[in-house]
């Protein structure tokens, strides 16, 4: 068993480092979190470079690991203009992939995933937004809450009602891709978010948007199945999301502390906070990898993806806090503070950890596996 990356995927990994280092400046972080600005120069850089390239998974990992270990808000705007890709990837036809997937490939267009609506995002069987069939085209009606790349995405992939349900209330649910220049669509940027400030988040409203019937991504009616296939790949991302916040707050938790006294060093809470915070950020990273592994070889295993995304995330608000608590006046008023605000989202997008322990249970229970 061999438990270091292939040498590509840590060289790419060095690069990314290297990369964020140098273009994630405090003064940037600081300026794009205060203003809740998206960074569009640095994703153009970050593309332009090869520091995100999503057709290597491996390559896509370690490189929001990294990217959200220098600056969480920054490395999630920068790796997120591809969000939902992969609905598009695995079911939608060839005309949408040259249509639309080869454009944010080539990082001239940017996407969105949109699932949750005002009523809410953990009840996916629940949603209200209907698409009619009218000749060759759908007609949609309706409105989706908290939608990433919100009011900058050129286009979103969208799940919506096409029928009624039967006896099974996530039947009956489909996705379409829907362009934001299309009548009727309008994006409500939402502002003041508690943390990934420089991400775009948008209430989106479709007001009888009309979309030509290519854009439905695989079969009507299947959509619901297609979605849970999507966030079990995705889940895996925000666990490496989760594993740069918390790398990111110890390392900087020890740098600070490098310049601390002697007495204050040797404290033995001290000490033993930094070693929790260094065996939660093991085992996030041993639990993810392991997931990434069986899921990048096609084997996905979504307890296991599901337990790293939960415990990756729940580690990084764990260590973000821990590391508050040991820097004090610095950690609060430096960056650290921007690490334990940026921190809570990620036990919240693509299922709650409340949402992700549901899954495993059931998977433990056979539920799922039918
Ligand atoms: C900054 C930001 C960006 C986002 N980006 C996107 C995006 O790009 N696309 C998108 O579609 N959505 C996005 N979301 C929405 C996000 O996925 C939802 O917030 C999330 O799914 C939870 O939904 P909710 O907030 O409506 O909470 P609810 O579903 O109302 O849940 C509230 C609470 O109840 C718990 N709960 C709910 N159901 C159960 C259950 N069955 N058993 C036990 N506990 C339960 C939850 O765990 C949670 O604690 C984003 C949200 C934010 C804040």
């Amino acid at each position: 068993m061999d438990f270091d990356l292939p040498e590509d995927i840590a060289q790419h990994r060095d690069k990314v480092r290297e990369f964020a280092l140098k273009e994630f400046t405090p003064e940037i972080a600081r300026e794009h979190d205060m203003e809740e600005k998206y960074p569009d120069a640095l994703k153009k850089l970050a593309f332009d470079q090869g520091i995100v390239d999503f057709t290597n998974p491996w390559k896509t990992l370690v490189a929001i690991e990294e990217l959200c270990r220098v600056d969480p808000g920054l490395g999630i705007s920068v790796t997120v203009p591809y969000f939902g890709a992969e609905t598009i990837m695995l079911f939608g036809s060839d005309l949408l992939k040259e249509k639309y997937l080869a454009k944010v490939n080539a990082g001239k267009a940017m996407m969105g995933l949109a699932v949750t609506e005002p009523g809410g995002g953990s009840d996916v069987a629940g949603i209200k937004t209907e698409a009619k069939k009218v000749d060759e085209k759908y007609i949609i009606n309706g409105a989706k809450m908290f939608i990433t790349n919100g009011s900058i995405a050129d286009f979103f992939v969208m799940l919506v009602r096409t029928s009624r349900p039967d006896n099974k209330r996530h039947h009956g649910l489909s996705i379409f891709v829907v362009d934001s220049k299309s009548k009727g669509f309008s994006a409500n940027k939402l502002k003041g978010k508690l943390g990934v400030r420089a991400t775009d988040t948008a209430e989106l409203v479709l007001n009888n948007v009309e979309v030509p019937a290519e854009n439905l991504i695989g079969e009507e009616g299947k959509g619901f199945y297609y979605i849970m296939t999507f966030f079990n790949i995705s889940r895996i991302f925000v666990a490496a999301q989760g594993l740069g916040v918390a790398q990111g707050s110890l390392d900087r938790t020890l740098a600070i502390l490098k310049n601390r006294n002697e007495a204050y060093q040797g404290l033995e809470e001290v000490n033993f906070a930094i070693a929790d915070m260094a065996t939660r950020i093991e085992a996030s990273r041993m639990l993810t990898y392991k997931a990434a592994s069986y899921l990048f070889q096609f084997k996905p295993k979504p307890e296991l993806t599901s337990m790293a995304k939960a415990f990756a995330s729940e580690s990084a608000v764990f260590c973000a806090e821990k590391a508050l608590e040991l820097t004090g006046l610095e950690g609060l008023t430096g960056d650290l503070e921007r690490y334990f605000r940026d921190a809570k989202i990620l036990e919240i997008w693509e299922g709650t950890s409340e949402v992700e322990k549901l899954v495993i249970s059931r998977f433990l229970t056979k539920e799922e596996k039918s």
